[in-house]
């Protein structure tokens, strides 16, 4: 589904953190919004999924405007770094959990499960327990669980910070595997430009709040806007 920012604005505290920021993530695409620490990424990602109030502007799920509706009724998958699993669950009920809460009955959440596990190749772990689990499966089963509901659009707040480096390359292809195959509209929020650059099909750059620049990873690295963004972006991998 089309995820639409129009004059997003944020405030804490009476100073605006983001300020009339225009956004729009196409159905089926993955975007990353990327930028140094502190510059809003988790503030606009937040606003998507509807922990935050905004001060202004208006959220769009397809035509529908969002703003006012709080997360619950969003239909939002989130993975968030620190999201973690519940412990005393097996893989199965930490993955049924956002359908049994909504009552759904056990036939139809047993076949959801056992789909959702197939697609992250978890499906022989449905019975362990969180603490029985590798971190890369720790992370395929917190993905399992975001997308379950199929949601109208998938959050991912540095899905990827916690795990080692051999680990966020196999991740980062995963996501973005399993991304394509179900064609869930997806934002990743990042810092990292390569893990930005390599998972998505656009990527919009971030400083103080606003957009520098938005466009394919390509595009970027070609005709980068100005010293910052060439700056932050490096040299092509
Ligand atoms: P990023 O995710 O890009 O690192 P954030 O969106 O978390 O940045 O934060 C953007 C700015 O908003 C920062 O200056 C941060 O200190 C401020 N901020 C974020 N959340 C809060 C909050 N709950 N209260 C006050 N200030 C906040
Ligand atoms: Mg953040």
């Amino acid at each position: 589904m089309q995820v639409s920012l129009s004059n997003f604005t944020k405030s804490f505290d009476g100073t605006p953190v983001i300020e009339d920021l225009n956004l729009t993530v196409r159905s089926g695409e993955m975007m990353a919004l990327l930028g140094p620490s502190g510059c809003g990424k988790s503030t606009t990602l937040f606003a998507v999924c509807g922990i935050h109030r905004i001060n202004k502007g208006k959220i769009l799920f397809g035509d529908k405007d969002v703003s006012t509706l709080p997360s619950q009724k969003r239909n939002v998958g989130v993975v968030f770094q620190n999201y973690a699993l519940y412990p005393h669950m097996s893989v199965f009920d930490n993955i049924a959990f956002p359908l049994s809460v909504r009552r759904m009955n056990k036939a139809d959440i047993k076949r959801e499960v056992e789909a959702i596990a197939g697609l992250a190749h978890i499906d022989n772990l449905l019975e362990r327990k969180p603490g029985q689990l590798s971190g890369g499966q720790q992370q395929r089963v917190a993905l399992a669980r975001a997308i379950v509901r199929r949601p109208n659009v998938l959050l991912l707040d540095e899905p990827l910070a916690n795990l080692d480096a051999k680990l966020r390359l196999e991740m980062r292809s995963e996501i973005r595997r399993i991304q394509l195959e179900t064609g869930i509209t997806a934002i990743l929020v990042t810092h990292d430009q390569v893990e930005a650059m390599s998972m998505c099909d656009r990527v919009a750059i971030m400083d103080k709040g606003k957009i520098l620049q938005l466009d394919r990873p390509t595009a970027l690295y070609e005709a980068p806007v100005n010293r910052f963004v060439a700056g932050f972006l490096g040299n092509p991998p």
